[in-house]
């Protein structure tokens, strides 16, 4: 085709064929980093904005890709969907938390987040609870993030998986709340732990502008479901000065620290004597 088609094909053809190439790579290489254990887990801290302690900690993937280097999950997690290995990845990525975090103080939590695809397993909350027997590790210390992506689709089942992991201590968070459109009454109807305010509407708050107000909604929806808050995406302080206005909360963000390694967070959890 390369010849003789090439005054038919030579405007999309190399384009389209090196993509494909590239995305087909792209796939056998998620295949083999699942076989390998190169998606490792990294972790960011969750802290308490009025003492500054640390309560917990997001694990976030990373892939350790031999050929590509350090990949964010931006790019790895809706191919691995797409591909229908989410659910591997993921519950491989989560045995290794487990591990981690079983070294950490018992008052830490661990947080995971869960793609809309794993929520349509109506086997999701048990294979999840056999992990936690697994490897030993306390269903309360474990909170996982579900974004309202997830509401969208099959609501009762949803709130059935819930609430079956609720009733074993597994606490349930809403991720990038404020980005979706879950109603307040669906939400009233929906036992969360948690609510995560999304980064958007945090980093905006410098700006004296609107965005106090949408903060300002955002918490009273919180305080009114009885549901505590987490602000994600604090970057500076001038932010968390902003944000403790509002009373008592959680935040993260990279003005405590950036996702890191378990290695880094066992050090950090070392010195302030908190292993
Ligand atoms: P997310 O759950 O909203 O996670 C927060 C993202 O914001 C993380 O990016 C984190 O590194 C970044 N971030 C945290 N603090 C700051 C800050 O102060 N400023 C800025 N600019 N960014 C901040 P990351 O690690 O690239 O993760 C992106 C998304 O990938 C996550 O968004 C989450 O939805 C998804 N994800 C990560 N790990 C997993 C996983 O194991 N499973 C699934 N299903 N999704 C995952
Ligand atoms: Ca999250
Ligand atoms: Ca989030
Ligand atoms: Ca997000």
């Amino acid at each position: 085709a390369k010849k003789q088609g090439k005054n038919r094909f030579y405007w999309f053809e190399p384009n389209m064929e090196s993509e494909l190439r590239f995305r087909n790579e792209l796939e056998a290489g998620i295949r083999r980093g699942i076989q390998n254990g190169e998606f490792v887990p990294y972790y960011e801290q969750q802290v308490d904005l009025e003492t500054g302690d640390v309560v917990g900690f997001e694990m976030l993937a990373r892939w350790e890709s031999p050929e590509l280097g350090m990949v964010g999950p931006d790019i790895f997690i809706p191919i691995a969907e797409e591909m229908g290995v989410i659910a591997e990845l993921s519950e491989g990525l989560i045995e290794r938390a487990f591990e981690d975090a079983r070294e950490w103080h018992p008052d830490i939590t661990l947080s995971v987040n869960i793609s809309p695809v794993q929520m349509r397993d109506p086997w999701f909350a048990q294979k999840l609870l056999k992990l936690l027997v697994k490897h030993r590790f306390p269903a309360n210390r474990l909170d996982i993030e579900i974004t309202e992506t997830c509401l969208h689709e099959n609501i009762g089942m949803v709130r059935s998986m819930i609430t079956s992991l609720r009733n074993q201590g597994v606490k349930v968070s809403l991720d990038d709340f404020g980005t979706g459109y879950s109603s307040l009454s669906q939400l009233r109807s929906l036992p969360f732990d948690q609510l995560k305010i999304d980064r958007s509407f945090i980093s905006e708050l410098k700006n004296e502008d609107q965005s106090d107000k949408l903060v300002d909604a955002i918490v009273s929806m919180g305080d009114g479901l009885k549901m505590p808050i987490t602000a994600e995406g604090i970057e500076d302080e001038k932010v968390l000065n902003a944000l403790k206005r509002w009373g008592k909360m959680r935040g993260q963000g990279y003005f405590y620290g950036k996702p890191e390694p378990a290695s880094a967070v066992t050090k950090r959890l070392a010195a302030a004597g908190r292993l």
